[in-house]
């Protein structure tokens, strides 16, 4: 039985797919440990670790605020807690993981919930979303920040790019990833496990897919972004049309949208996994979560990438034949049009179904553990 360190920043598409892990790591006797934000208590001790929330960490900071803070009360309190530990898992994003591992003298792995970065400016990684992160790098390490932790040397780009782990688990199928040539051995393409680990159930609001007409629509474009703007235009898009719609309309509340029609059911949050096993069409923002559910569940996409990794997915979608994109900003009219070609086409549906057939006889996690275990000293 090893100790086992995982730490993370506390966004759902960076927390969501490494909870299996903490789940199996603990089914196989070993002791695990997770730091992240208050909030995400209950999720992680459903696995069986250990929840440490972070330290000097108010609640309450508005979103970009607390952003810049979870990686400096993550990196204190790993250090508070870590020593004793035998590994530490951490996810790309934390970039701080490497250095925290050095400093504790312990073995580390990092988990990719994204696409693994190789290069910038090979299309990858686009220049928007690089440019984002180094204004958040320099946010998070700000100058005094950096030589109070001693790490004034770390940029999160760079890091996320250079720092060498001797193994990186890739949630994502191996054929969906591209540059998949400019990844060495270290790098291993695990099918995330795509269990409802604990995904928060609102139970009084049961969705009621019996009552729901085919074709059903799921819409979402993840729990970072929302837009009113975007809901109101797909009601104008779907509304009273043959087919039902499950709407996710995150932070904006359903009853501030105005008249919904019947054939459409709002919420401002669902159990994803649950609802993709009735969906026929997934209106996505391309969120590599979301991505990766829909290809396991087999679902044919329509993508609407905004921003950050997100035209990245939207491509590989597009190129392995998953579905179709189309502009964000896109009029209730050509958004009605891209998903039915989406719904109508033949070889889509095949090809959703080969990658689920697919993703259920990839590298296993059980597999990964056993390479995680043999990093332990
Ligand atoms: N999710 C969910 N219910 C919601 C909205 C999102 O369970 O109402 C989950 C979804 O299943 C996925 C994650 O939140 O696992 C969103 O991650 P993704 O990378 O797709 O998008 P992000 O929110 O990071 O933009």
């Amino acid at each position: 039985m090893a100790k086992i360190l995982m730490v993370n920043v506390p966004y759902s598409g960076h927390t969501n797919p490494t909870l299996p892990l903490a789940k199996r790591l603990v089914e196989r006797g070993h002791q695990v440990t997770y730091i992240n934000a208050p909030e995400w208590k209950e999720r992680i001790e459903a696995t069986g670790a250990l929840f440490v929330p972070y330290m000097d960490y108010p609640e309450g900071l508005p979103e970009r605020q607390q952003m810049v803070r979870c990686f400096k009360a993550a990196y204190n309190t790993a250090m508070e807690v870590g020593a004793g530990h035998d590994l530490l898992i951490y996810e790309m994003f934390f970039y701080l993981g490497k250095t925290v591992a050095e400093r504790l003298g312990i073995p580390a792995v990092r988990q990719f919930s994204q696409l693994a970065w190789t290069k910038v400016g090979t299309g990858l990684i686009p220049l928007l979303f690089v440019i984002s992160c180094h204004l958040l790098g320099t946010q998070v390490l700000k100058r005094r920040v950096a030589i109070e932790l001693g790490v004034k040397d770390k940029r999160l780009v760079d890091s996320v790019l250079h720092d060498k782990i001797p193994l990186n688990i890739v949630y994502l199928p191996e054929r969906f990833h591209p540059c998949r040539q400019d990844l060495d051995e270290t790098y291993v393409f695990c099918i995330p496990l795509l269990e409802p680990v604990a995904q928060p159930v609102d139970t009084d609001r049961r969705i009621p897919y019996e009552k729901m007409a085919r074709p059903v629509i799921y819409i979402s474009i993840g729990t970072i972004l929302s837009s009113r703007f975007f809901y109101k235009r797909c009601i104008k898009a779907f509304g009273n049309k043959e087919c039902s719609v499950i709407l996710n309309t995150g932070k904006v509340r359903p009853e501030t949208l105005g008249k919904i029609p019947p054939n459409i059911w709002a919420y401002s949050f669902v159990p994803q996994l649950e609802v993709l096993q009735h969906a026929d069409l997934f209106i996505t923002h391309g969120g590599m979560n979301s991505v990766n559910e829909a290809m396991y569940h087999g679902v044919p996409m329509l993508a609407m990438p905004i921003m950050n990794d997100q035209p990245i997915n939207a491509e590989q979608v597009v190129r392995l034949k998953l579905g179709k994109k189309l502009r964000m900003l896109s009029t209730a009219e050509a958004l009605y049009k891209q998903a039915m070609a989406v719904l109508n086409n033949r070889e889509i549906k095949e090809e959703c179904k080969k990658m689920k057939d697919e993703m259920k006889s990839g590298i296993a996690l059980d597999d990964v553990i056993d390479m995680i275990e043999a990093c332990l000293l």
